[in-house]
């Protein structure tokens, strides 16, 4: 069915909203789309970039930030989460996508999860025919970048 972007994310970030008070941190969505509708399960991609968005919390410092941007391009929703976190090593970008694999066990147990969270998100944007990747640099942050196709055909 048809959907909005826009509101998803907006409510996304109203959901998270206490987690980011107890951090201290800034969560902020640019876009210049009042609305922004699509073809895409909405439960799903919603938890998408909860999920998204909740890893780029839990894994920045008290005081940090958080931006979610939304752009277009074509018939395609470009959605960035970047962070000013801890980042991920190098050496460990390539398997963050795998299913339980996390980075830094110790670390990783004391901020609980399953390290389900990426692989789950991974499946359901390519589900969409979409694609998602993830940039980052330790002791800089973290930048997630989804490609969602917006036309009906997409799933
Ligand atoms: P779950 O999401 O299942 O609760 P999780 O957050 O550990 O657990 P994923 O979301 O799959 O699992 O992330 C896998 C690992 O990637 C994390 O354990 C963490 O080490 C690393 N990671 C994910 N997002 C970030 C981020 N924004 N900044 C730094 N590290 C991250
Ligand atoms: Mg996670």
């Amino acid at each position: 069915t048809k959907n909005d972007l826009v509101k998803l994310i907006n409510n996304s970030i109203m959901k998270l909203d206490m987690t980011v008070k107890n951090k201290k941190q800034r969560l902020e969505f640019i876009t210049k789309y009042d609305s922004l509708e699509g073809y895409f399960d909405y439960d799903r991609i919603e938890q998408v970039i909860l999920n998204i968005i909740s890893n780029a919390i839990k894994y920045t410092e008290e005081r940090g930030k958080v931006e979610v941007f939304l752009e277009k391009e074509d018939n395609t929703a470009i959605i960035r989460v970047k962070d000013t976190g801890i980042g991920i090593p190098k050496e460990d970008l390539s398997r963050i996508f795998e299913r339980f694999y996390r980075v830094d066990k110790a670390r990783s147990r004391e901020l609980g999860g399953t390290g389900l969270g990426l692989s789950i998100a991974k499946e359901i944007i390519e589900a969409h025919n979409g694609l998602i990747k993830i940039d980052s640099e330790v002791g800089k942050g973290t930048e997630v970048t989804i490609h969602l196709p917006l036309k009906e055909d997409n799933m």
